[in-house]
């Protein structure tokens, strides 16, 4: 299985633009040691020929474009075969409709992220217009499905969705299955394992074990503390009340996860606030002494 990240920062980037944080200065400035990210996105392959997408990310276009993994050939139009979505969060689809070229797509959602995307926001309905149109299947609990075949070895790249305790965002008004805003996605190939879980609100017995038994496992790591962006802005909420689970702190990702892991545990989705872009700083030494290495934008996995 090849992983490889497209895109390793939370929403907005880094550096955001509207965004005068020490972080976002220092790096326009040129005096942090960091290097700058596009938005979260992940591409995934069994066979390196066909890729499948974790999300779409509002950067995804520029990433496509820059990897050449993804260039299409006289032969096909893309290499992308489907698309997963882990929420309806803006961050997460908002790049599908960069993908609305008249291309037929397969996107894979639970059915309550699927109802918000296609009956309350019309404008994915551009999807519809490849011929054949978009086709949405949808992700239940408890059965694993086959999204993309790996044409070398006769076995496929199969993906079991996780329930991860979030919330719908903000923008859905009606009410819907709880347990299907934020799911993880374990994805599994010839005996290899990864976990994906950019969004994670609390570390349930579950996830613990899906990433101690993950070869890869892909985590939030949008925060460094609990009252990140209360002390940069001076305004705003928690991360624990936006559903991430901070990395430092008593309960934190750091603690919670001391001796779960087996494989590599690598941290994503990386807030442009959080000191770990600081390669310089304490709080980027403490997790990777913690065992943790930090995704930037181009990192790549084989499994
Ligand atoms: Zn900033």
């Amino acid at each position: 299985m090849r992983v490889r990240v497209l895109g390793s920062a939370a929403g907005g980037g880094f550096p955001q633009w509207n965004c005068g944080c020490s972080n976002c200065n220092g790096l326009r400035a040129g005096t942090l040691k960091a290097l700058p990210r596009t938005q979260t996105q992940v591409a995934v392959s069994a066979d390196g020929s066909q890729w499948v997408l974790l999300n779409a990310s509002p950067d995804l276009r520029q990433q496509l474009v820059q990897f050449p993994e993804f260039r299409p050939s006289r032969s096909r139009s893309t290499p992308v075969c489907a698309i997963i979505l882990t929420s309806a969060d803006i961050d997460s689809v908002m790049g599908l409709l960069h993908l609305r070229e008249f291309e037929p797509l397969r996107i894979y959602s639970t059915a309550s992220v699927s109802r918000v995307l296609r009956e309350e926001n019309t404008i994915f309905r551009v999807l519809e217009r490849s011929s054949p149109p978009a086709d949405w299947e949808t992700i239940r609990f408890g059965s694993p499905v086959t999204v993309a075949q790996n044409r070398a070895a006769e076995d496929g790249l199969v993906c079991t969705a996780v329930p991860l305790g979030g919330e719908f965002p903000d923008y859905v008004r009606r009410p819907l299955a709880k347990e299907e805003a934020v799911i993880g996605l374990e994805l599994t190939e010839n005996g290899k394992r990864l976990f994906y879980a950019p969004t994670l609100p609390v570390y349930s017995k579950e996830v613990k074990c899906r990433v101690a038994e993950s070869d890869l496992a892909l985590l939030d790591g949008t925060f460094w503390s609990d009252n990140e962006l209360v002390e940069v802005r001076g305004r705003g909420r928690t991360a624990r009340e936006i559903g991430h689970l901070p990395l430092s702190g008593p309960g934190g990702a750091l603690e919670e996860l001391a001796g779960w892991a087996r494989g590599k545990r690598v941290l994503i989705h990386i807030n442009n606030t959080n000191p770990i872009l600081d390669e310089e700083s304490a709080a980027n030494r403490a997790v990777r002494e913690a065992g943790f290495e930090i995704a930037h934008d181009g990192m790549e996995f084989e499994l």
